[in-house]
């Protein structure tokens, strides 16, 4: 039988294992998805090996720290250097980024030629790259300016929140934790402004309302939250883990998802 789990801590609430299980079950393959709570990242290399894993998905905190382990990264997951899943090849462990695509797939038939990123952490860096691979001019503002170095170093046009003169913009992506704490990440007149200008509202954030994406309802511009950006990371790691089309994947998990969701 074959074993995957997703490591992250805290790790109770996550409904990646009933998405994999699912889709295991509907195609009756010998395999089970566990969550593994990891205290610390120090011997999660050991642990992969030893519990006889064959794939992972990795989530908060550990993104960005478990990339040592990896002994090859897919060519996005090595641009934004931060992995969400792993498989195991020939005793190899390969490190990628579905986390881009899965954001992706919620906007590709939005037409958008521009988009702002407010905050500057891991999934801001997988949502920068995969505009740019899809020729979206994109800005990103953070609140505070170190995180932005990473974003000068490849070229992106990125700027502290207070040296930030608005502009026009199709997208506004809130990639801050802001929406967790019920706080929004800008000034609420700057949003405004923002929102009045933009076709569409991304907050990254799921399963709460939130002030980010109430404020753009009420600006009249359509609103995303990120439930669906986990559902199509999951498909993704999915179809890597099972070396299917992510189509194929694709109509199943979706029926795991509308269970979660009902
Ligand atoms: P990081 O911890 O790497 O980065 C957090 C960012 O948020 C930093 O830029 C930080 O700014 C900024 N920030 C935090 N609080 C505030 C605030 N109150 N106002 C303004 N800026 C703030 O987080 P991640 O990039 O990994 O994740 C960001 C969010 O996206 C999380 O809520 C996470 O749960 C969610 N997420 C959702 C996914 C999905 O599938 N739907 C996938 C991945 C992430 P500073 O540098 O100044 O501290």
């Amino acid at each position: 039988m074959r074993i995957y789990s997703v490591f992250g801590n805290p790790i109770i609430h996550s409904k990646s294992p009933f998405l994999h299980n699912y889709v295991f079950n509907a195609l009756k393959i010998d395999a089970r998805y566990v969550r593994f709570h990891l205290k610390s990242s120090k011997n999660f290399r050991d642990i992969f090996f030893n519990y006889g894993f064959n794939g992972a998905n990795i989530t908060l905190p550990f993104k960005e720290e478990l990339i040592k382990f990896c002994d090859d990264l897919n060519p996005l997951a090595e641009k934004v250097n931060a992995i969400n899943t792993i498989v195991k090849k020939d005793n190899k462990l390969i490190g990628y980024n579905t986390d881009a695509m899965g954001f992706f797939k919620n906007i590709e038939n939005e037409n958008i030629k521009n988009a702002l990123i407010i905050g500057a952490g891991g999934s801001a860096k997988a949502i920068a790259f995969i505009l740019r691979e899809n020729n979206i001019e994109t800005t990103i503002i953070n609140r505070s300016p170190e995180k932005l170095e990473f974003f000068k170093k490849h070229n992106f046009f990125s700027l502290s929140t207070n040296n930030f003169n608005i502009s026009n913009y199709d997208l506004i992506i809130n990639a801050t934790s802001s929406s967790i704490n019920n706080e929004l990440p800008l000034e609420k007149n700057t949003l405004i402004k923002l929102f009045y200008n933009a076709k569409l509202a991304f907050d990254l954030m799921y399963g709460k309302k939130c002030e980010f994406l109430e404020l753009a309802k009420k600006c009249n511009i359509k609103s995303i939250d990120g439930s669906k950006m986990l559902l199509y990371q999951a498909i993704e790691a999915s179809s890597i883990f099972l070396e299917m089309p992510y189509n194929e994947i694709s109509y199943i998990m979706q029926k795991a998802y509308k269970i979660i969701n009902n």
